[in-house]
């Protein structure tokens, strides 16, 4: 029997945070993120009307041995930040709850600065972002005879365009930074703007933006669950077959020396971009979930092991208090 406004089927809420942290008080009030008092209010509200389970949980779930409650979420951090352990870690233990975390190999292991980071804080260090667009654009421009690049006018009317999150300039900014322009090109002026607009000591800003090994093997020694991001937080799906090899077997390598995989192995594909092949390597290389950006609940029955769909925190309520949203209102 169907109740009105309710969704049939074997559901699980998986949610994903990225920048969890005091951002109004910080050096970087512009980071787009979730202010630390909105997650412990959000924590209210999940635990109020959801039983929080663990990465193990769902994955015995998925492969039939054990139920999951009822409502049913799962907390998953992308981006390995240093805000998971300083923040997040301490208010989940106190709580009782477990979460899945994200980090990049290359971010943790090198003290790599990633270039999508880079970017957030470059677009976070100005009110103005024309500011930058107009830096960007004069570089496209300085270099468009030697990378033989398109008129800044064609680049825009594709990529000037806003979504729920940013507006066509930012988006602008990110989409020509994260793959429109030629690889070497893209790096070396995320270089020249965050040199320009953050640091030019790059090693120091990452190893304060990045959880260490350290802090990591503490978070898996209590419970916390740790998968796969990528190595630089590559968009898959514009990576060559040997590449998506390559990242997968490093990122298996390290989940393994960390200890992470004694119960089960799960990715999170950075930018939730995959295509065919990242499929099938990631069912041959043992993982058991990975997880995507498609907005949604996961029916147990049906989902994809491969394709998990998500919602975001900025989906839920922030508030013990809060009125029900459609997310969660299908559920009851
Ligand atoms: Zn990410």
């Amino acid at each position: 029997m169907e109740i009105r406004g309710q969704i049939q089927g074997d559901f699980v809420t998986i949610v994903t945070y990225h920048y969890v942290r005091p951002i109004k008080d910080s050096l970087y009030p512009d980071i787009k993120g979730l202010e630390l008092q909105d997650f412990y209010g959000q924590i209210e509200y999940i635990m109020k009307y959801y039983e929080v389970v663990s990465m193990d949980d769902l994955v015995a779930s998925i492969n039939g041995q054990q139920e999951l409650p009822d409502k049913a979420l799962l907390l998953s951090f992308d981006d390995g930040f240093v805000d998971h352990y300083e923040y997040v870690f301490p208010y989940l233990l106190e709580r009782g709850l477990s979460g899945a975390f994200y980090p990049s190999v290359s971010s943790i292991t090198k003290c790599q600065m990633l270039d999508v980071h880079k970017i957030h804080f470059v677009l976070a260090s100005q009110d103005n972002k024309v500011l930058i667009l107009d830096k960007l654009n004069q570089y496209i421009n300085d270099v468009k005879e030697q990378y033989e690049l398109e008129d800044i006018e064609i680049y825009k009317h594709q990529y000037c365009k806003s979504n729920r999150f940013d507006s066509g300039e930012v988006i602008y900014i990110k989409r020509m930074l994260q793959y429109v322009l030629p690889g070497v090109l893209r790096s070396e002026i995320i270089d020249y703007l965050f040199t320009k607009f953050v640091t030019k000591d790059q090693v120091s800003f990452a190893k304060e933006l990045y959880l260490s090994e350290n802090q990591i093997r503490t978070m898996i020694g209590e419970g916390m669950h740790f998968g796969g991001h990528g190595l630089n937080h590559e968009w898959l799906n514009h990576c060559s077959r040997s590449h998506q090899e390559l990242i997968l077997t490093k990122n298996k390598e390290f989940l393994e020396c960390l200890g992470a995989t004694n119960n089960c192995m799960t990715f999170s594909y950075p930018y939730g971009a995959y295509n065919s092949d990242t499929l099938e390597m990631i069912s041959r290389h043992g993982f058991d979930l990975a997880f995507t950006t498609k907005v949604g609940l996961a029916d147990l029955n049906l989902v994809d092991n491969y394709e998990v769909p998500r919602i975001d925190t900025n989906d839920l309520p922030i508030s013990f208090n809060a009125e029900l949203v459609n997310w969660t209102r299908q559920l009851l």
